[in-house]
């Protein structure tokens, strides 16, 4: 992997700690975490120190330096268990840390990036409004130059935004102007969480996920200096979050890989065992047939995230494969939990099984960071484009 700044020999040893620490101590407390709605401060403590937070923060900038096709072999260790622990660190390293990584000025890296490596500062991508999810284009959040000198002044209202409960920083994507020719008329701005005016709503009550928390954002006459504007220009900002979104794509397709797995593992387990008139489950074949069905998907799966990521690596596709890669690799992880439950019966309706939680947690990945629906249309409208000729 010669454009890491992490040889193979270090990698692969960063993939076993994290795979043990993900089946060795997190696994046994999933119920906890379910339970407790919070990934206790111990594991917490744990990912912290093995630079968990800051596994895709380069090296320079404090943290492990993965790329990303290291980045998705982590990612399906961690899909693993509960996507709580994952969403812990999500940010900092994917949505919001990317942009700083990809766009950020020397200065406002070496702020920021560090503490967000170490997991002192956990940061925030503040994209999403009311009316401008799937279209961020049509976002109303407005920063506005004070009359009087280089300040801007920050005013609008953002939801879903994940980690926004514990983050200290918000990546914040504000009109400085109406879309024009020049372009969308969005900027991106660092807003420490405790600059007057940030107010954080309650944590949101969600339909999985317990221990991924995400609250409303919003921003009353928030008023940040000159410095805030990242990359020190107001045209950035649309073009990071395509990017940084592009990016995320491919590691949420490799997190629905880790969960197929963890589903299929599950359901083998599950069926080789349990037994109906003394016979086990497993020996029926059309058991046999759904685990079949989930086996393929994940191998699928975990071929096409290993293919997206080179391709991304290599700068070959930075469109199309993300897309297709989180769409078939979403849906598909939809499509085992569904059969993992089936496998299991009435139990897989059970709380404590833990089916019935992925069958939960994984229904967000069609839904974050893009939806099925928007997947497809990226990967459509930019096929048609190049056969039209306007370039890729
Ligand atoms: C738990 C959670 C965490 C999140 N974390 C973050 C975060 O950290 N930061 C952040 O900025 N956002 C975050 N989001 C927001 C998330 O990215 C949006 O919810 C998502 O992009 C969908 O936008 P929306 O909710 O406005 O739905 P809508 O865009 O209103 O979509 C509703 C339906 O319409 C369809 N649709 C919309 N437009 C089109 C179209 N042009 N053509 C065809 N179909 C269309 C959609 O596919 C969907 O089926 C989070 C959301 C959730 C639920």
């Amino acid at each position: 992997m010669t454009t890491s700044e992490v040889s193979d020999e270090d990698f692969q040893e960063i993939l076993a700690q994290t795979r043990t620490f993900v089946r060795t101590a997190v696994v046994p407390r999933e119920q906890e975490i379910l339970t407790d709605d919070r990934v206790p401060d111990d594991l917490r403590e744990h990912a912290k120190k093995m630079g968990l937070f800051g596994y895709a923060i380069p090296q320079e900038w404090g943290g492990l330096g993965l790329n990303l096709a290291q980045d998705v072999e982590l990612a399906m260790e961690l899909g693993y268990t509960s996507l709580a622990l994952r969403s812990m660190f999500g940010t900092n390293n994917g949505i919001a840390g990317q942009v700083l990584v990809g766009f950020g000025t020397d200065e406002q890296k070496a702020c920021w990036l560090e503490p967000m490596a170490t997991g002192d500062v956990v940061a925030s991508f503040a994209l999403t409004e009311p009316g401008a999810g799937s279209n961020p284009s049509g976002l109303r959040t407005k920063a506005v130059r004070d009359g009087s000198g280089d300040d801007w002044i920050i005013n609008g209202q953002k939801r879903f935004i994940t980690n926004a409960p514990t983050a200290n920083l918000f990546i914040v994507f504000a009109r400085t102007r109406p879309a024009d020719d020049d372009g969308a008329g969005i900027a991106v701005f660092l807003v420490p969480a405790d600059a007057p005016g940030v107010v954080v709503g309650t944590k949101d009550a969600k339909m999985g996920q317990e221990g991924a928390w995400t609250s409303d954002v919003s921003f009353d006459d928030v008023r940040v200096s000159a410095s805030a504007l990242i990359g020190g220009s107001e045209d950035i900002g649309y073009r990071a979050a395509m990017i940084s979104l592009a990016r995320g794509r491919v590691h949420i397709a490799a997190l629905a890989v880790g969960t197929a797995q963890r589903a299929l593992d599950e359901s083998v387990a599950y069926a080789a065992t349990a037994t109906q008139g003394g016979t086990p489950i497993g020996n029926f074949q059309l058991v046999q047939a759904m685990i079949a069905d989930q086996q393929t998907g994940v191998l699928a799966g975990r071929a096409l995230v290993r293919e997206t990521a080179r391709a991304w690596v290599s700068g070959e596709d930075r469109r199309i494969a993300p897309s297709a890669a989180k769409l078939f690799c979403t849906e598909m992880v939809g499509q085992v939990a569904d059969l993992a439950v089936q496998i299991h019966g009435g139990s897989g309706y059970m709380r404590e099984v833990p089916v019935e939680r992925i069958y939960r947690d994984v229904r967000l990945l069609r839904l974050y960071e893009g939806t099925s629906e928007i997947q497809r249309l990226i990967i459509g409208a930019n096929l048609v484009k190049a056969a039209q000729g306007d370039g890729k």
